[in-house]
């Protein structure tokens, strides 16, 4: 068979010389045991958490070597292509410090643009071609329905499924065939013509999972759609080896499609970069793990930690303890120590599932943020309430100085302890609310209507705004006595039947009253901060 002329018919024109491309994508000249990684997502709009776990990985393992992070689009699937997902994927992965050195939309060395697939189509066709030319690649006629039926049939056979061997029908179509069908006009894809035998194994070394053998591939995969465009395969394949890829990481998934890949460099005469297959993240549901599902669990999308406003280093921290093992101890010894002092490597990452686990987050989370300052915490919050909160809200942020007098009581700062009471900027919002809000509800007094009446009455009475806490205190403990509660704790211990309860009980009322709620730190600052006009109005009105 003429191959060239074969070629020529299937993809005509000119195109540049295959070395010219080694020369207008030079190998990078970096410092030795440097590493180029990529993300390299689909613009489907849906970026979430496996995401982040690749990107950190990818990041750590570029930079703490001097090395390249760059993002690729990987587009060549229209059908999944959703408006925006490209400035989605940047800002999600910008808020959790994920930093790219090249890419689309971020620019950087040109040398080895463009980053989206769909603009580099005359690349992927020129190697295509070439691969038809040397009879390496073929057209294939077989419409939707046939490939339907040949599954359905390996299937009932209990065959492996796929285009290869004896099933591969076009792989041996006669010249006259081929060109009868072209003129007929049928439409066609291109495929590999695969040498390999699954009798074969390959020795493959991951940098993950260490040592694995894997079976040759003898599928005849579709390398170039009829629409002209490549398939995910043949496309990474040239970009990887273009971009100068070292170290692609990538969830397990892929581990399946090696083979193919694999055949796909060695054919077009690439050399393999190093893969690091990551494995999933998996979720306690029950009795059972099992993968982080889009449908069932909110918290696999990266929206999810924005919405709810995640402190972006407490999600960082959490990814880094699931990736690396040896990552937690570290962080224990020094927790104040930049991230990247920590010495992150591909081979203490897990080789079975990491389990994800809210609670867990939601633990590092509150100790991060414990250890802000109030206006950093303030700062944080604020950039939160500007994209996510309400107008009431946002109009929180306009008395600053009130804002870090509340954050620095809710906080603990200048305390015996730091408090750890917030998790995330929602709910330290919902947290602070009363600082703001008359409470619309309150949690409910333990003690009756009359009792509580006489109470706030007799804080009216004796309130005085200028009191200090400690005079402060005396009056809820007259007011205690005058009500038959124990003005002192250790006398309502030695007689609690003598009582109606102690001083802990007036205050409690007092506290309900004020902020609505039964817990809450200092209470005397709390009704500093409020004021002389909006702490006796509360009270009154619970009265
Ligand atoms: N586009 C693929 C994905 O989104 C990339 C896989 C890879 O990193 O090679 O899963």
């Amino acid at each position: 068979m003429d191959y060239k002329a074969l070629a020529e018919r299937l993809l005509p024109g000119n195109y540049p010389d295959l070395d010219s491309y080694e020369k207008l994508y030079p190998p990078r000249d970096l410092p030795k045991g440097a590493q180029v990684t990529r993300l390299a997502p689909s613009p489907t709009g849906f970026i979430h958490l496996g995401n982040l776990f690749s990107a950190t990985a990818d990041e750590r393992l570029a930079h703490q070597n001097g090395g390249v992070l760059y993002l690729r689009i990987e587009d060549t699937d229209l059908k999944r292509k959703v408006d925006g997902a490209v400035e989605a994927v940047i800002s999600a992965l910008k808020y959790f410090d994920i930093k790219f050195d090249e890419g689309a939309e971020i620019g950087g060395d040109e040398t080895y643009a463009p980053w989206y697939q769909r603009q580099r189509a005359e690349i992927y066709r020129a190697f295509v071609k070439h691969l038809i030319e040397i009879g390496r690649a073929y057209p294939c006629f077989c419409t939707e329905d046939e490939l339907t039926k040949l599954r359905e049939e390996q299937t009932a056979k209990k065959e492996i499924t796929g285009y290869y061997g004896k099933y591969a029908k076009c792989r041996n179509l006669t010249e006259e065939e081929i060109y009868k069908n072209l003129d007929a006009g049928k439409p066609f894809v291109i495929r590999l013509r695969s040498m390999g035998n699954p009798e074969n194994k390959i020795k493959f070394h991951d940098e993950i999972k260490g040592d694995v053998t894997v079976t040759e591939n003898d599928q005849d995969v579709v390398i170039l759609k009829s629409d002209g465009i490549p398939t995910y395969h043949f496309a990474h394949a040239i970009d990887d080896h273009f971009m100068r890829t070292t170290l692609v990481i990538r969830g397990e998934e892929w581990l399946a499609s090696l083979p193919i890949h694999i055949e796909l460099f060695h054919v077009l005469g690439f050399e393999l970069p190093h893969y690091a297959h990551h494995c999933s993240l998996m979720k306690q549901d029950g009795e059972t793990r099992r993968k982080l599902s889009k449908r069932k669990d909110p918290e696999l999308s990266l929206e999810f930690y924005r919405k709810e406003g995640y402190f972006p280093r407490a999600v960082k921290v959490y990814m880094l303890t699931l990736l690396n093992s040896n990552f937690e101890e570290w962080y224990l010894k020094n927790p104040d120590k930049p991230l990247e002092e920590f010495k992150f490597s591909a081979e203490k990452m897990s080789k079975s599932g990491a389990l994800f686990d809210l609670d867990k987050l939601n633990d590092i989370s509150k100790n991060e943020l414990s250890k802000l300052s109030a206006e950093e915490m303030l700062d944080f919050l604020k950039v939160w309430a500007d994209e996510f909160g309400t107008a009431a809200q946002k109009s929180w942020f306009m008395d600053r100085e009130k804002m870090v007098q509340v954050l620095t009581l809710c906080m603990g700062i200048g305390g015996k302890k730091r408090r750890k009471d917030f998790t995330t900027a929602s709910q330290a919002m919902d947290f602070i609310k009363y600082f703001f809000e008359r409470p619309a509800e309150v949690d409910e007094y333990r003690v009756d209507g009359e009792t509580k009446r006489a109470i706030l009455h007799g804080f009216l009475a004796k309130y005085d705004p200028k009191d200090d806490a400690q005079s402060w205190f005396a009056k809820i403990k007259e007011i205690a006595a005058e009500n038959g509660f124990a003005a002192e704790m250790k006398d309502y211990k030695l007689a609690p039947d003598s009582y109606k309860g102690s001083v802990a009980d007036v205050a409690e009322v007092l506290r309900i009253a004020t902020t609505g709620k039964a817990n809450t730190p200092d209470l005397w600052t709390i009704q500093q901060i409020l004021g002389e006009k909006e702490t006796k109005e509360r009270v009154k009105e619970q009265i």
